[in-house]
């Protein structure tokens, strides 16, 4: 018999690690003597008692197929609001223990900075920085409407794996095919796309904040090589008082990029709520592909926001295919259906497009209905669907998202308006400007004793 055949029986698998379990401090004499029993009475090794019937093997994912990233995650709604508000508390408690966050790491003093108003006519934008942690910076551009007095809403805007993040310029070429093939109207706003949405916000009266990504555009503390495509484990990193992400050390107290990246959006929220101009009523979260996963996973976590649109990103399908959108323990008997339904039954948009999302419509978008239907909120859930193209945040999404998402029917606010402009007229690109760029200390650690929570950020 193929040895391998053994090892992959899960019921083997399951009575061996039992056994091992069981004898670790047997004499040597009690071994012989059971030894000798088992030889004169192979039957009473039969008539063992059993934890389950003959064949059936614990209810444990340990003994499942190895599943990842590509695997299939569908999401079950409850039959009650009362099963799902004790599911809902412990898919919420999973993820935030998965993602180091558990308990909360203690709110350090912001120090943010806001500086540089750059007029464009109806609306400015400022450059940011703040701590999430003490001397660990997030960075972003400040949108603001002018001329609309009073609190306005809010919108944190978290900007995915596009090159560049907030600074992306798709070039004229590609921005010209895709005018031509209805993905995009303008081609100012086409070639910015994540600064499109923005502009278009902040003409409509939302404040908007939208912030790097952590190695992106002025987030330079972690570069964006380690952050998002480590691949090569750095023995100097794995020291007893000081680690580095990735480590085994950091992975053994649950300190992931995902998590760092996860508390920099909460962070940003309390920066966003900071402000004056900001009603902390109206709040909304929307980003696409990678900024989806911080969306979903924000709204998931944090009860502020009012409103979100993760474009791109919820599906039964792929789930994530950054190292700052996986983390140990996250997905275990959950995915990312689930996580969006976490933010039931406030308003909640979604996008499909040719990529994993394709087959929402049928798989993991009626599962959403109907769990928003039970919580009573079936029109406050959505699918804007776009399978004519690839993966995007293009003018159709967004539009889809000026249109569906800010319009919260429950208080009969509306937390932006209506498509009144279009949204790319006269935006003028924020090209990058590198010595504008935070001069922070190029490495920086933590360590164990870090007071307000448990990271090392290098
Ligand atoms: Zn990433």
């Amino acid at each position: 018999m193929n040895p391998r055949s053994i090892d992959d029986d899960p019921t083997v698998r399951a009575r061996n690690v039992c056994r091992a379990r069981a004898c670790p401090h047997l004499t040597r004499t009690a071994a012989s003597i059971l030894a000798l029993v088992g030889c004169l009475s192979a039957d009473l090794w039969a008539a063992a008692p059993r934890a389950l019937p003959e064949g059936q093997i614990p209810r444990d994912a340990r003994l499942e197929p190895l599943k990842d990233l590509d695997g299939y995650y569908p999401f079950e709604p409850t039959d009650s609001k009362e099963g799902w508000t004790r599911r809902a508390e412990r898919v919420r408690r999973q993820i935030q223990v998965s993602l180091g966050l558990w308990p909360w790491p203690e709110r350090t003093p912001l120090n943010a900075v806001v500086r540089d108003p750059l007029d464009q006519g109806d609306y400015t934008i400022e450059k940011v920085d703040f701590e999430s942690l003490p001397g660990f910076k997030v960075t972003g551009s400040l949108y603001r409407p002018k001329g609309k007095p009073g609190k306005r809403p809010g919108v944190l805007s978290p900007h995915g794996h596009w090159s560049d993040g907030r600074f992306h310029d798709a070039g004229s070429d590609a921005v010209r095919k895709e005018i031509a093939d209805g993905a995009e109207r303008f081609e100012e706003g086409g070639r910015s796309p994540l600064q499109s949405r923005s502009v278009q916000l902040a003409r409509m009266g939302c404040v908007v904040f939208h912030y790097d990504m952590i190695g992106y555009a002025d987030s330079v503390q972690i570069s964006q090589s380690l952050a998002h495509g480590f691949a090569k484990q750095r023995p100097e990193m794995n020291a007893r008082e000081n680690w580095g992400l990735f480590s085994p050390q950091a992975e053994a107290r649950l300190q992931s990029v995902m998590g760092l990246q996860t508390w920099n959006s909460i962070r940003a929220l309390d920066f966003l709520l900071s402000l004056p101009d900001v009603d902390p009523e109206r709040v909304g979260v929307t980003g696409a592909s990678g900024g989806g996963t911080q969306t979903f996973i924000l709204c998931a976590l944090d009860s502020r926001p009012a409103a979100a649109f993760p474009a791109v990103m919820v599906s039964t399908a792929m789930q994530g295919g950054c190292t700052c959108e996986n983390a140990c323990l996250l997905r275990v008997e959950t995915g990312n259906v689930e996580f969006a339904a976490l933010f039931a039954p406030k308003p909640l948009g979604l996008t499909s497009a040719n990529d994993w999302t394709r087959e929402m419509a049928t798989k993991g978008f009626p599962e959403l209905r109907r769990h928003y239907t039970l919580l009573g909120a079936a029109d406050r859930v959505a699918l804007h669907r776009g399978e004519q193209f690839g993966h995007n945040y293009n003018y159709v999404s967004r539009a889809a998202m000026y249109a569906l998402a800010w319009r919260n029917r429950s208080s009969s606010v509306t937390i932006a308006g209506s498509l009144a402009r279009n949204s790319a007229c006269g935006m003028t690109r924020i090209p990058p400007r590198r010595e504008d760029r935070i001069s922070s200390a190029s490495c920086y650690a933590l360590g164990p004793k870090t007071r307000g929570g448990n990271w090392t950020a290098r």
